[in-house]
């Protein structure tokens, strides 16, 4: 990734930046990989026409499988940044259940090498909490974290014991690295869906929302005592989501959800498609309008996508025996943007807090278009109409629930650093005055 400096002027679009609190059509100059300045009228050598666009601030995703090392089959470092970036992700943090598992210095300091020369977006490095994601052995995190670890998070396996976790957490915080929990019971979650009427008829094994419920409270009060800074991700359920809103005041907590649970329920259970298995998985209506409605009064500080790539042969399967996961990058914003936004249940200025600002800040210093921030970046056509085709995706697997879907809103552009790192425009690009 490299930082441009040459200097870019974005000309007449609709600049939406919560955090500074623009929501205007004017023109901002990126230069030394900036946002140098932001006001009408702005002149330069190079100039992109961005008339009837909108601008936001970079998307930050903490939650993505770029599956490298090991699986370079479903997605690499090259083209999970390649997806980011299609999607308006400027930063993204990957997640350790890689082969061989991030849970040793060589290997971190060999990614964060990797990332300097074959990623196209900011990224960032989670590392295991427990040697082998086992749930045992506490991983050595002061080493890590010298060697780049950006956080720790046993994504992917829930906790094994209160008692391994309460000792995770307190390590956590004396290394200074922020904890990322997937909180699942797997004492309760021994379905491959929502334990609930579609699963029922079908006849597949499910899990119950407790499953989730328990584990969320377990991590919630001991983050509350230990005082280690922690976020839980992919909040699906109802209860967990009001559990949030509990300690939110009494805990150093955030917490995500991602654009799947918004957007879609378990009556895809009825397909029996292995596509639509995913952990935590999807819900009831109940608990996606509740999700959402925690997403908008800020009770669930933001959006993650969760982006797991997945070969067809592990996703081409009955429903049981699918691997889990979705494809995530590619899709976040339009698909929220068609189903909440364009349906009065979200506003675009939470939804770009949501995805920008407050994600943003849970990583520092990104996530706003203010003067001096950092050039990345978001250049969206609102208006644009798109059906999701398997031929168009550009990570390397398929496994996208939208496919065939269409929505509303499209990427036009990514800067990082202020340099076009996703391009639709790029002809609009001119030599102009
Ligand atoms: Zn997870
Ligand atoms: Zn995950």
């Amino acid at each position: 990734m490299r930082e441009a400096s040459r200097e870019l002027i974005i000309r007449g679009a609709h600049v939406l930046d919560p955090l500074s609190g623009l929501d205007e059509v004017t023109d901002v100059r990126l230069a030394a990989g900036r946002v140098a300045e932001v006001g009408a009228g702005l002149r330069g050598a190079r100039r992109l026409d961005a008339d009837g666009l909108h601008l936001f601030p970079g998307f930050v995703d903490v939650h993505a499988h770029w599956r490298t090392p090991g699986r370079e089959d479903e997605e690499t470092i090259e083209t999970g940044s390649a997806a980011a970036a299609a999607g308006g992700f400027t930063s993204v943090v990957m997640m350790p259940n890689t082969d061989p598992i991030v849970d040793k210095p060589v290997i971190v300091s060999g990614l964060v090498r990797r990332i300097e020369n074959e990623s196209r977006v900011r990224a960032h490095v989670s590392v295991a909490l427990h040697e082998g994601l086992r749930g045992e052995r506490l991983t050595e995190m002061r080493l890590l974290k010298e060697a780049g670890a950006f956080c720790v998070s046993d994504d992917g396996l829930g906790t094994q014991s209160a008692g391994v976790l309460r000792n995770g957490m307190l390590y956590a915080k004396t290394a200074g690295l922020p904890v990322i929990l997937h909180c699942e019971d797997h004492t309760l979650a021994t379905g491959a869906v929502h334990d609930g009427v579609p699963a029922a008829l079908a006849g597949i094994p499910g899990s119950p929302a407790s499953a989730e419920d328990a584990a969320t409270a377990t991590a919630l009060v001991l983050a509350t005592e230990t005082g280690a800074k922690v976020h839980i991700t992919h909040v699906s359920t109802a209860l967990s989501a009001g559990l949030v809103g509990y300690f939110k005041d009494r805990a150093d907590v955030t917490a995500d959800t991602t654009p799947h649970h918004l957007t879609l329920t378990d009556e895809l259970v009825g397909t029996l498609d292995g596509m639509y298995r995913v952990n935590p998985p999807l819900r009831p209506e109940k608990h996606r309008r509740d999700v959402g409605e925690a997403l908008r009064g800020g009770i669930l500080d933001f959006v993650a996508t969760d982006h797991a790539p997945h070969s067809l042969s592990e996703k081409d399967l009955p429903l049981e025996e699918a691997a889990p996961g979705f494809l995530g990058h590619e899709t976040a914003f339009a698909a929220i943007h068609t189903e909440l936004v364009l349906k009065d249940k979200l506003s675009l200025s939470r939804l770009i807090e949501a995805m920008a600002s407050a994600p943003g800040r849970w990583i520092g210093g990104a996530g706003t278009l203010g003067v001096g921030a950092p050039a990345d970046l978001a250049l969206v056509d609102l208006s644009e109409e798109w059906t999701v085709r398997p031929e168009e995706m550009v990570s390397r697997s398929r496994n996208s629930p939208y496919l065939g879907q269409k929505l509303r809103g499209r990427l036009v552009g990514t800067v990082v650093g202020g340099e076009l790192v996703y391009d639709r425009i790029g002809e609009r690009v001119g030599e102009r005055v």
